[in-house]
């Protein structure tokens, strides 16, 4: 039997990771950031000096680099060439080059691949921008989180970080592979005033309503 994903897709900085990692561990799912995913290629891109808009030359990159994801004690273990970017990807020239390089359909189909192994190996709360309308369009559990555009930004300048939500998102719906989207059959949750717990237990609700249980620990 497949194992079950929770979907939760939605704008930046809209608190899609703190809900998606939370819901993970009340689940015992594994939590799944494909945002890391794209932001590693964008960190490759910039160390060799390569810019993530060129289309043939990040198609160039994909033959000759090696992307290794597993789950490692519960969680995702990522490196690329070797090295895991993890200390690197949260930089403000990533927040910059991020969107450029996500619309590169080679790199998303290649990155999807990855992402719809996983499930193979454990049940997943998995976030990011079409998870619901691209990798896992099959999972009755998908979810929209959205909130105000000001909340938004202003949650970003409280992370100390300078990131152009606004021109990210603009990017990131515009382009023409996998937009960001809500799926048809994803429930819309509004995340501007309600904590993350408040959600958390919203989704989980839902999801149970769905059907879903809890995994077991030894299954993982
Ligand atoms: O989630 P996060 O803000 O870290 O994502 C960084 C960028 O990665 C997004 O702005 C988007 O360009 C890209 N992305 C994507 N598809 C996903 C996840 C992230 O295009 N599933």
């Amino acid at each position: 039997m497949l194992n079950p994903v929770v979907a939760i897709d939605g704008p930046a900085a809209s608190g899609k990771s703190t809900v998606a990692r939370k819901l993970a561990a009340k689940l015992n799912f594994v939590y799944v950031d494909t945002g890391a995913m794209y932001r590693a290629f964008a960190w490759l891109a910039l160390e060799k000096n390569i810019d993530p808009a060129d289309r043939a030359a990040i198609s160039g990159l994909l033959e000759s680099v090696k992307f290794e994801l597993a789950i490692s004690g519960g969680a995702i273990a990522m490196k690329l060439n070797g090295t895991d970017p993890a200390p690197f990807i949260r930089e403000e020239r990533i927040n910059a080059a991020v969107s450029k390089i996500a619309a590169i359909p080679e790199l998303r189909e290649r990155l999807v691949i990855e992402q719809r192994k996983l499930r193979n190996l454990s049940p997943l709360v998995m976030e990011g921008r079409d998870i619901g309308t691209v990798v896992f369009t099959d999972t009755i559990f998908k979810f929209f989180l959205d909130a105000d555009p000001v909340i938004r930004a202003q949650r970003r300048q409280l992370q100390g970080q300078a990131d152009a939500i606004t021109k990210r998102d603009q990017q990131d719906s515009n382009r023409a592979v996998a937009p960001l989207t809500k799926a048809a059959d994803a429930t819309l949750v509004d995340a501007t005033y309600d904590d993350a717990d408040a959600i958390v237990g919203k989704i989980l609700q839902i999801c149970r309503d769905k059907g879903l249980s809890q995994a077991k620990v030894d299954a993982l």
